[in-house]
């Protein structure tokens, strides 16, 4: 049997029709298919490698990790370097009362975690999240997913939890003194790029603060970077009291966390002890891959501040078709949006042919997704959009 044959009799599916594409090889901004052709990567393992692929600073950190040690023991018991000193690096990076960091395997589980603490501190239950809103599959990520389709298969999932439209008032209005916390992206990407107000946003944390809300901000997507800054609420200008990171806080290692103030992460230790337990969580190679991952981004963005803003601008100006509806760019991740899926499916199938890999979103299965490496150059930025606007041309003219 083939490795493709393999993969669809014994790997797991979840998917009618997997991308199935075959990688051997990953350095930079390429990926290696079977044949040894090399694919320009734009999606960077959906916002995970932000420094694209075999980055030898990271390799290196996990080579001397792994003859130290591997796993040791269940998380929170021993005294293991890697957490610490990445645990340390993340504080002093975030505002003083995000201090405090709970190290899970998965964004999902930072989403799990940050609903149980918000619940056990506020000693309330009751929750709010947004339409269109992506916090993980598990099954308390699920219940505050924004998405009736994702989550009917799965009912009963949580109760008391209550959405609204994204940056919409009657959301403010329906935070009151029972709501344990609201939970939001600070740009929902998953919906093809859908950004909020500043003033919202404000409005939200005078809202929260009024009422003892806790409010959440996933930026499990946005953060190390993506977004333009450090982090997407710098770019807002409003702390949240938990923040969820995940995908390139691995620095491609498997990893989430979540972030509070220590005196509300104190709660976990009693009544009852072991509030939130993870075997693997904060494994020791994941952390000195993030730690290392996150000192070059910081590098990069030293070196030049705008160097996130300045691709997006390039990406924009390259991305000319008259196929194409608008393209919504945050960062470096664009959505270009196109009139339906298939006109989409197509365009993104031609890409891989063409030698760009690339894919959709959950909620916008009309845009096609674009977030590359960070480290993507200049040149490698025209030669995607030019691949990008060659594949719309073959589309155009096979269905013309
Ligand atoms: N939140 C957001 C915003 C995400 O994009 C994702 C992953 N796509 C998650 C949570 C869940 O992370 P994971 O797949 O690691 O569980």
């Amino acid at each position: 049997m083939t490795t493709r044959e393999l993969f669809l009799k014994h790997v797991g599916q979840t998917s009618m029709a997997p991308l199935a594409f075959e990688v051997t090889k990953a350095q930079g901004c390429y990926l290696y298919d079977a044949n040894g052709k090399k694919h320009i990567d734009l999606i960077g393992g959906i916002s995970v490698c932000n420094l694209g692929h075999g980055n030898e600073r990271i390799k290196t950190a996990i080579k001397k990790q792994v003859d130290d040690y591997l796993h040791v023991m269940v998380y929170g018991e021993t005294i293991q370097s890697p957490q610490v000193q990445y645990a340390t690096a993340i504080a002093d990076i975030l505002p003083a009362t995000l201090n405090s960091i709970y190290f899970t395997n998965s964004g999902s589980e930072a989403t799990e975690g940050a609903m149980k603490l918000a619940k056990r501190y506020t000693g309330k239950s009751k929750i709010i999240s947004f339409k269109n809103s992506y916090h993980g599959s598990t099954q308390g990520a699920l219940s505050v997913m924004g998405s009736e389709y994702w989550q009917q298969a799965y009912r009963p999932l949580l109760p008391n939890v209550y959405q609204y439209d994204y940056a919409s008032s009657e959301a403010l209005d329906a935070i009151d003194e029972h709501t344990a916390c609201i939970i939001l992206e600070p740009m929902q990407s998953e919906a093809g790029i859908n950004e909020a107000p500043q003033a919202w946003f404000q409005q939200l944390r005078k809202k929260c603060d009024e009422t003892g809300c806790l409010l959440i901000f996933d930026e499990i997507q946005t953060g190390f970077g993506r977004s333009g800054s450090l982090f997407a609420f710098e770019k807002i200008g409003v702390v949240p009291d938990i923040i969820l990171l995940g995908k390139a806080l691995g620095g491609g290692m498997p990893m989430g966390a979540f972030v509070a103030d220590k005196e509300m992460m104190d709660c976990f230790s009693y009544k009852p002890v072991l509030g939130h337990i993870t075997t693997f969580g904060g494994h020791p190679v994941c952390c000195v891959a993030g730690r290392e991952s996150l000192a070059i981004i910081q590098e990069m963005f030293k070196a030049n501040p705008q160097f996130v803003e300045e691709k997006r601008a390039l990406f924009l100006q390259e991305l000319n078709h008259d196929c194409i509806e608008k393209v919504n760019a945050y960062g470096l991740i664009l959505a270009i949006h196109f009139k339906d899926y298939d006109t989409n499916k197509k365009i993104i199938d031609q890409c891989i042919k063409n030698g760009l890999f690339t894919d959709w979103f959950l909620f916008a299965a009309n845009a096609l997704r674009i977030a590359p490496p960070l480290t993507i150059t200049h040149n490698e930025i025209k030669e995607a959009c030019a691949i990008i606007i060659q594949s719309i041309n073959e589309v155009m003219h096979e269905s013309s």
